[in-house]
């Protein structure tokens, strides 16, 4: 299946289950939203609503943050990854958009990223979901799922490669949607460390799971008191496997007599090899 018939056929397939794309961060205004933003980075959005309620309540306007200290809003997001420099940043962002931008959140992607705290990603997501700006910010979710799914290619091996490949495939009007989409499934069910596949919405299109349906099947009859592996190739026990890389770079165990890695476990039948993950 190609890249655009996968993209097409997953989209769909998730808005199917997922009917409303949008953030889960909670804010009132684009204030809020930018502040919500900063603080999720290496942190849950969960996490995050836990403590805005707070901390909007004791600096409602960007006009509070600016007259308060980053020793002032410290105690607020202590629960937060890096609270100590998020708090910083919270406070240098509230000046500089009173000083230069009469205390207006910017919709462009190039003022945004001036304010202290604010990179690439984190002023994409703002200027998509306050302004509509089309935007497709890249995440450990994006990333996962993305190359899971075969909507990008093997080559796609950093956030801004995956970015850029995502926005050449789909139209500009999409970009926002697909943004959130992916971020929900990889949050709720394409998972880092186990995929929900058998019951995934976009598993007949996804690359990752055609890979797993070709894995050999379970063999029964083996003996462990034998050798811990079992070469199917050769049709040997052995205790050492070798470890060779394949095409997909992904290291798998081989037979070291042979080097084949057609190789299984004794104890459970399953066999050894591995499908390419995407985990960041
Ligand atoms: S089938 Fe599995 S790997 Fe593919 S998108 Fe669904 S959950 Fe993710």
């Amino acid at each position: 299946m190609s890249r655009r018939r996968r993209a097409e056929c997953s989209l769909r397939a998730l808005r199917d289950v997922i009917p409303a794309p949008e953030t889960e961060l909670r804010y009132e205004d684009h204030w809020q939203l930018l502040v919500a933003v900063v603080l999720s980075a290496q942190c849950t959005d969960a996490r995050v609503n836990q403590v805005t309620p707070s901390l909007f309540e004791r600096f409602p306007t960007v006009q509070d943050m600016a007259e308060s200290t980053s020793e002032e809003v410290f105690p607020l997001i202590q629960s937060i990854s890096y609270p100590n420099n998020k708090s910083k940043h919270l406070v240098g962002a509230a000046n500089l958009l009173v000083d230069e931008f009469e205390g207006v959140v910017p919709a462009s992607v190039d003022d945004l990223v001036r304010l202290p705290g604010v990179g690439r990603k984190t002023a994409q997501v703002v200027a998509s979901v306050a302004f509509n700006v089309p935007t497709l910010a890249v995440d450990t979710h994006v990333f996962r799922v993305a190359n899971r799914i075969g909507l990008v290619t093997e080559r796609a091996t950093t956030p801004d490669k995956v970015e850029r490949q995502l926005k050449r495939l789909l139209d500009r009007e999409e970009w926002g949607e697909a943004h959130h989409l992916l971020i929900l499934h990889g949050r709720y069910t394409c998972t880092a460390r186990s995929p929900k596949c058998t019951s995934c919405a976009a598993a007949a299109c996804c690359q990752y799971k055609e890979r797993l349906d070709r894995l050999p099947d379970p063999r029964s009859g083996l003996d462990i008191r034998k050798g811990l592996y079992f070469c199917a190739t050769r049709n040997h026990y052995f205790d050492e496997p070798d470890c060779v890389t394949d095409r997909a770079g992904v290291d798998q165990i081989s037979c070291p007599r042979c080097g084949s890695m057609n190789v299984f476990l004794s104890k459970t039948g399953q066999s050894t090899k591995q499908v390419k993950d995407y985990r960041v």
